[in-house]
């Protein structure tokens, strides 16, 4: 943590930032986390709210099964200790959306303790983030300030949602490693199922705890800025807040300890409410609910069922296939992506496949708006055009244009390459015919290859533009050296 690349310079010395998340991930689940009501956006209002959710007197809260093992699957992907005892308390506090008066969640005894999850930066260097615990509780419901000019409607559908709140270890130090953080954090819960990580719809919203101080010295204050969902405003709010803290602190200010939101808009993170402790919410376990007691036979069925998980699929793509760390990366950094290239490279060249499908494929996709599940032709259609380009039928600039042709509609790799006849001429007497006469009509240009011969892509150059570039690169070389001697 004595890296001092991440120090940023004040005017009165270098300053360090220091980096703790909460990250709060909707479990995915059918029903909610006490009750069976329906979960999921786009529900008319209050549509999918029981008589749970909505705090009528005398309900009862009863745990769903499904979402204790989202938790203890997630628990289990982040290397973190299950805990076989945990409860349930009741964190007290008002706010129209919360009909109950209180948010049921975990203090004292979550269910899940210490973990840690190696992060990758983008040149390929990791760093580890600890992970303090993940705990279960409800999200609250909606107010809506937008449907009447003098009236705030609310809307509960929300209200009783299951959420996994990750509270990781102040150990990140620059607004890179934090969105570095929550990208790896994301791709872990989407691989394990057990959150859909949307963040544009706030399934997965990150709290930004943010405090600076001179290297060396103990934590500073910390400010808290709320419910941040993209990687690009997790940046820039830790960016401004720092530059903010900095300034405070350098004109001899303090800093107040509160919770801010981000100002998209603007660029700017203000106050919300000066930052509340724990003993204001007057936590208690609820007595409405049982210790959660998980049997551990339970939780090793759950370990057992765990998919392959992204650091141990990037090593495994490493070893199986020679792929470099960066290849393997950028594969794994979404399941269908890696699905796709294993499902592509059977039988074909694996780095030429990892290109395919992280460049030309991937930017296509992604200009769409396109998953790689959405992908308008399967992997079984870019290894038809790899093996075009392994056989010698096309070059590698060839496959381009059939590739835009494919995109465009015109049908598979092989037909396009028939149709408009873009087999590569690999038949010697016809390039050597135009070979012949391009050293016929440049003798100057030909007498120079004998003392540069690098001076010999120019006529590689001239038979390309005369085939149209369908001519095997491998072969002009060949017929160009025996005759001009390069
Ligand atoms: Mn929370």
């Amino acid at each position: 943590m004595s890296d001092t690349s991440n120090l940023i310079a004040g005017r009165t010395g270098p300053w360090e930032i220091v980096l703790g998340l909460e990250v709060h991930a909707q479990v995915a689940s059918n029903a909610k986390l006490f009750s069976g009501a329906a979960v999921g956006a786009g529900a008319p209002p209050n549509s999918q709210v029981s008589l749970v959710d909505a705090a009528m007197p005398g309900m009862l809260p009863v745990i769903n099964r499904h979402c204790v093992e989202q938790a203890v699957r997630t628990g289990l992907g982040l290397n973190a200790q299950i805990n076989l005892k945990s409860h349930f308390d009741r964190k007290n506090y008002f706010y129209p959306d919360l009909p109950q008066g209180y948010q049921i969640s975990q203090f004292k005894h979550p269910v899940v303790g210490e973990g840690e999850i190696v992060v990758e930066h983008d040149d390929g260097s990791t760093f580890t983030v600890g992970i303090e615990r993940l705990h279960l509780e409800q999200d609250a419901g909606k107010s809506l300030h937008d449907q009447d000019p003098g009236a705030t409607y609310v809307d509960l559908n929300r209200a009783g949602t299951a959420l996994m709140e990750i509270v990781s270890r102040p150990d990140m130090r620059s607004s890179a490693q934090a969105a570095a953080y929550v990208k790896k954090l994301r791709t872990i819960l989407v691989y394990l199922g057990s959150c859909d990580g949307d963040m544009e719809k706030g399934n997965l919203r990150a709290d930004v705890n943010v405090s600076v101080r001179r290297p060396g010295e103990g934590l500073g204050t910390r400010c808290e800025i709320k419910n941040v969902n993209s990687y690009r405003y997790i940046q820039a709010a830790i960016e401004y807040e720092a530059r903010r803290q900095i300034e405070i602190l350098e004109d001899g200010g303090k800093i107040d300890q509160e919770t801010r939101l981000f100002d998209p808009g603007k660029g700017e993170t203000r106050p919300m409410r000066s930052k509340e402790e724990a003993h204001d919410y007057r936590y208690f376990p609820d007595p409405d609910l049982l210790p959660l007691e998980l049997d551990p036979a339970w939780v090793k069925r759950i370990r057992d069922s765990l998919p392959e998980l992204p650091d141990a699929k990037k090593a495994r793509l490493q070893s199986q296939y020679g792929l470099s760390a960066y290849d393997a990366g950028v594969l794994i950094s979404e399941q269908d992506k890696a699905d796709f290239y294993e499902a592509a490279v059977k039988g074909r060249d694996p780095k030429l496949t990892a290109n395919w499908v992280t460049n030309d494929l991937a930017a296509r996709l992604s200009a769409a708006g396109l998953a790689f599940s959405e992908s308008p032709f399967g992997p079984e259609v870019i290894a038809e055009l790899t093996g075009l380009i392994e056989e010698n039928v096309i070059s590698s600039k060839i496959a381009k244009d059939v590739f835009e042709r494919m995109w465009a509609g015109e049908g598979g790799p092989r037909q396009i390459v028939e149709t408009q006849g873009l087999q590569q001429v690999s038949d010697t007497g016809a390039l050597e015919a135009i070979i012949d006469r391009l050293i016929a009509a440049n003798p100057g240009q030909a007498e120079a290859v004998k003392t540069r011969p690098q001076a010999i892509g120019w006529f590689v150059g001239q038979v390309m533009k005369e085939t149209g570039g369908k001519a095997n690169p491998g072969a002009i070389n060949q017929l160009l050296r025996a005759k001009l001697g390069g």
